[in-house]
C-alpha cells in the first residue's frame, strides 16, 4: 500500500505541476490545467511545456528538472512512450505523488502491460502515491483541486466517489452536476498500477469531510487488503459499491460441485458482505443511497410510518415495506386518538396513515408531528400524489419542519415530476431525500436499517474446534507425494476422524465374506460403496447401494459393485467396498463445502444437497473463518431453509450439528491450505443428529 504522507500530499497538494500542459484548448493538457484553474486552486501551480512561456496567465517551466524539489502532485498528460521517464525523474526529485492520464498501458497490449508494470515497480520502490495510468484523475472541491480532465466542476459535498471506469466518473459527473451533488473527493481510478481501492477505502475511512463512500469496481486484485480496509470502514461509515462484470474466471474445470457452483461474483457478494459493504446493482440506487445516508440519521428500528394523501400509493409503499426488513409501525392507541381529533372521519388513522386527497399543508404537518412523537415510529415517510387542492411547496416546508424537531429520519416521496419539481429541489437543499415513487424510497430506509444493524451487532465469536491437524496431515501429504489431487471418501474418512466430525460407522471389507461380518457388527441395513482411491464420483459407475437388509443383499451387493466397477474403470485399484451405517429414512441432506476463490481465499458453501444442488442452485456462501453467527447466517439465507426448519408438524433438523460441521469445515479450510475444494455431500441430517455420509477432497498439486 501507498505511504500515508504521500496519500495526504495527493489529496491536499501544496504544489502541483502539470507535466505536458498545453496552451491550445481541447487538448488534455490544457484542459487539466484551466480545471485546477478553475476549481480556485490557491497552491503554487507550475504548468511544464519545453516550447511555451505562458499558458493561462502562468509562468511556463520548461522541464521537469527545472521544477522545485519535493513537489506534492504532478499530473502527467505525456505520450505514453515518454511517461515512465517523466515518472524516474520526478520521483528523483522527490515528487510525492502523481496522476498519470495518458492511456494505451496495461489495456492496450503487451507493450502497455510491461510498461504498466515498470510504472507499478517504481511506486512498490519509490513509495510514491500514484493514480492511473487511464484515468480521468482526482477532484477534492475543498481543496480547490481538479486535477482532472473532466468537464465540469462538482461542488463540494460529504459524498466521495472512486471509480474504475472513466466513462462512468463522465457520466455521473454530469448527473451529479444536474442534481446539485457535491463530492468530497471524486477519484477515477484508471488501471491501478499502484493507488487502488483498498488506498482509497482506508484514506476516506479517516477522511473527516466524507460521510459516504461510493465505489466502482470490475475486479479486485489484492482481496486480502481489500477486505481488511472495506471491514475497518464500514465500522465508521457506509461504503457503497457496485461491483460489475461476472467473470468467466470460478467457472473453470471444476471437479466437484462446489466448484462448478461457486464462481468470481458469488466469492465477491460474500466478501463485500461480510464486510459490511453494501452492495448495489445499478447506478440510481448508488446514489440514492449516498444522499440518504449522506443526509439522514440512520433508523434505530425497523417500524416505519407512511404519511399520505391518497391511498394507492400508501398500498405500495406497505407492500414494498412487506417485502423488506422493514415493517409497517404499528401506532400506539394515543397516537390514533391524537390524529383522530383532527384528521376527518373518512380518513385512515391507521399506518399508512391517509389524510385524504383534499390535505393542505397544515395537515399535513400536524399529522407528521404526531406520527413522529410516537416512540415506536423509528423513520417516516411522507408521500404525496399531487392533486388539485395539495399545496406542493408548503408541505415540503411542512416535512422540513418535521424532520428537525424529530430527530427521526424522515424521506419524502413526491410522486410526479412536473408539478412537484420546485418542492423537491427545496427538499433536496434541506437535506430531505425526495423521490418520484415508493419503491426506491422504501429500499433506501432498508438499506440505512440494515447499517444499523452492522454497526450494532455484536463482535463476531469464532466456536473452538478440537482437531488433530497432523494426522490429517498424513493422508494429505501421502497423497501430495504420489500427485494424487482427489481424496476419495475411502481415505478421506481419516481426515473427517482427525477433525472430530460425526461419520457413519464404516468399515472396509476387501471380500464379501468381510463385507458380512462388518454389516453384522454394524447392524442392517447397511450401505455399500465401492472403495476406490481412482473413483471419487461412486454412483457414476454403480458403485453405492443403500438399504441393504441381510446378509445374502450384503454378499451379492459386493460382488455386483466391485465386479461393475472394475469392469467400468479397468486400470482402477479395487480395495473392496466400505461398509457403512444406513441414516435412518427421512433424514435430510444437505452439502457444505468450500472452494478456495483466487482473490478471497477459502469460500464456503451450504445448499441442499442430492443430485439437484447444480440444477437449483439454493446455496449460499460465506468466506472463512465463519463466525458463529455467519454459520448460523448460512444456512438461513437459502430458500429451503422452511425444509430443514420441518413442513407440516414435522420437526426441525439438528441445525446446532449441522453448525458444528460448518465451524469445522471453515477450520479445515485454514488448517489445511493444501485443500483446494472440499465438499461433504451429502450430510444426512434429522432433528436428532447429523452424519458426514460422503467426502471429496481436491488438492492444490503446484506445479501441475
Ligand atoms: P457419490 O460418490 O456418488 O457421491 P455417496 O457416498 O454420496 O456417493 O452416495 C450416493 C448417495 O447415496 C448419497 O447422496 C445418499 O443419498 C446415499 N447415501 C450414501 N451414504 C449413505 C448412508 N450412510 N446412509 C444413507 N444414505 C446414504
Ligand atoms: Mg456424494
Amino acid at each position: 500500500m501507498t505511504d500515508k504522507e504521500n496519500l495526504h500530499a495527493f489529496f491536499h497538494p501544496e504544489t502541483v505541476a502539470v507535466v505536458g500542459a498545453s496552451a491550445t484548448p481541447g487538448k488534455v493538457g490544457h484542459t487539466i490545467l484551466a480545471n485546477m484553474i478553475g476549481a480556485g486552486y490557491r497552491g503554487r501551480l507550475h504548468p511544464v511545456n519545453p516550447k511555451a512561456e505562458v499558458i493561462e496567465g502562468l509562468p511556463v517551466v520548461p522541464s521537469i528538472a527545472d521544477l522545485p524539489r519535493g513537489l506534492d502532485l504532478a499530473v502527467v498528460a505525456l505520450p505514453r512512450e515518454i511517461v515512465l521517464a517523466a515518472l524516474e525523474e520526478l520521483a528523483a526529485r522527490g515528487c510525492k505523488s502523481a496522476i498519470v492520464v495518458t492511456a494505451g498501458f496495461k489495456e492496450a497490449g503487451r507493450e502497455g502491460y510491461r510498461m504498466e508494470k515498470e510504472i507499478a515497480e517504481l511506486c512498490a520502490r519509490t513509495g510514491m502515491a500514484l493514480l492511473g495510468p487511464n484515468c480521468l484523475g482526482m477532484i477534492n472541491a475543498a481543496a480547490g483541486v481538479n486535477a482532472s480532465f473532466a468537464a465540469g466542476q462538482p461542488g463540494k459535498g460529504s459524498i466521495a466517489f472512486f471509480s474504475q471506469s472513466g466513462a462512468l466518473c463522465v457520466a455521473i459527473l454530469d448527473w451529479a452536476l444536474g442534481e446539485n451533488v457535491g463530492f468530497s473527493k471524486f477519484v477515477s481510478l484508471g488501471n491501478k498500477a499502484a493507488l487502488d481501492e483498498a488506498d482509497m477505502l482506508r484514506y476516506l475511512n479517516e477522511d473527516p469531510e466524507t460521510k459516504v463512500i461510493l465505489g466502482y469496481i470490475e475486479n479486485v486484485e489484492h482481496g486480502e487488503t481489500f477486505l481488511a480496509q472495506a471491514r475497518a470502514a464500514c465500522l465508521n461509515k457506509p461504503v457503497i459499491m457496485i461491483k460489475a462484470g461476472t467473470t468467466a474466471a470460478g467457472a473453470k474445470a471444476a471437479s466437484s460441485h462446489t466448484g462448478a457452483i461457486a464462481g468470481a461474483d458469488q466469492a465477491y457478494t460474500a466478501a463485500f458482505h461480510q464486510a459490511g459493504v453494501i452492495r448495489v446493482n445499478d447506478v440510481a440506487t448508488l446514489f440514492n443511497l449516498a444522499q440518504a445516508f449522506s443526509t439522514q440519521p440512520l433508523p434505530k428500528g425497523p417500524n416505519l410510518a407512511v404519511v399520505t394523501n391518497s391511498g394507492g400509493p400508501g398500498i405500495l409503499t406497505a407492500d414494498a415495506a412487506d417485502r423488506s426488513r422493514l415493517t409497517m409501525a404499528p401506532l400506539s392507541t394515543r397516537t390514533v386518538q391524537r390524529l383522530q381529533e383532527f384528521l376527518p372521519s373518512y380518513a385512515a388513522f391507521y399506518n399508512p396513515v391517509d389524510i385524504v386527497g383534499d390535505a393542505d399543508a397544515r395537515r399535513y404537518r400536524q399529522a407528521l408531528d404526531v406520527v413522529a412523537d410516537d416512540p415506536m415510529v423509528h423513520s417516516i415517510l411522507v408521500l404525496l400524489t399531487p392533486t388539485a387542492a395539495v399545496q406542493i411547496e408548503e408541505t415540503a416546508e411542512a416535512v422540513i419542519h418535521t424532520a428537525r424537531r424529530s430527530g427521526k429520519p424522515v424521506f419524502a416521496c413526491f410522486m410526479g415530476r412536473t408539478r412537484v419539481r420546485a418542492a423537491r429541489e427545496r427538499l433536496m437543499a434541506a437535506g430531505i431525500p425526495c423521490y418520484a415513487f415508493p419503491e426506491p424510497a422504501v429500499k433506501s430506509i432498508e438499506a440505512m436499517y440494515e447499517f444499523f444493524l452492522w454497526k450494532n451487532r455484536p463482535a463476531p465469536q469464532y466456536a473452538e474446534v478440537e482437531r488433530n491437524v497432523t494426522r490429517a496431515r498424513k493422508v494429505i501429504d501421502e497423497h501430495m507425494r504420489r500427485r494424487e489431487p482427489e481424496i476419495v471418501e475411502f481415505e478421506a474418512q481419516e481426515v473427517l476422524r482427525a477433525y472430530g466430525l460425526p461419520t457413519p460407522r464404516t468399515e472396509l471389507a476387501r471380500s464379501s465374506e468381510e463385507a458380512v461380518a462388518a454389516a453384522d457388527g454394524i447392524g442392517y441395513p447397511v450401505v455399500l460403496k465401492i472403495a476406490s482411491p481412482h473413483i471419487s464420483h461412486k454412483s457414476d459407475v454403480g458403485g453405492v447401494a443403500v438399504n441393504l437388509g441381510d446378509a445374502d443383499a450384503v454378499a451379492g451387493a459386493f460382488r455386483d459393485i466391485t465386479a461393475r466397477a472394475q469392469r467400468m474403470r479397468q486400470d482402477a485399484y479395487i480395495a473392496g467396498c466400505l461398509v457403512q451405517e444406513m441414516a435412518p429414512e427421512g433424514v435430510k441432506e444437505v452439502i457444505i463445502g468450500f472452494k478456495r476463490d483466487e482473490q478471497f481465499g477459502p469460500m464456503l458453501m451450504f445448499g441442499l444437497g442430492g443430485i439437484y444442488v447444480e440444477i437449483m442452485k439454493d446455496i449460499a456462501f460465506k468466506l472463512a473463518p465463519l463466525s458463529r453467527r455467519d454459520a448460523v447466517e448460512i444456512m438461513r439465507e437459502i430458500k429451503s431453509y422452511m425444509l430443514l426448519k420441518g413442513l407440516r408438524g414435522e420437526p426441525a433438523v439438528n441445525f446446532a450439528a449441522l453448525e458444528s460441521i460448518i465451524a469445522t469445515m471453515s477450520r479445515m479450510a485454514l488448517d489445511l491450505p493444501e485443500v483446494w475444494e472440499a465438499e461433504f455431500n451429502p450430510v444426512l441430517v434429522n432433528d436428532e443428529r447429523a452424519l458426514v455420509a460422503d467426502v471429496r477432497l481436491t488438492l492444490h498439486l503446484r506445479g501441475l
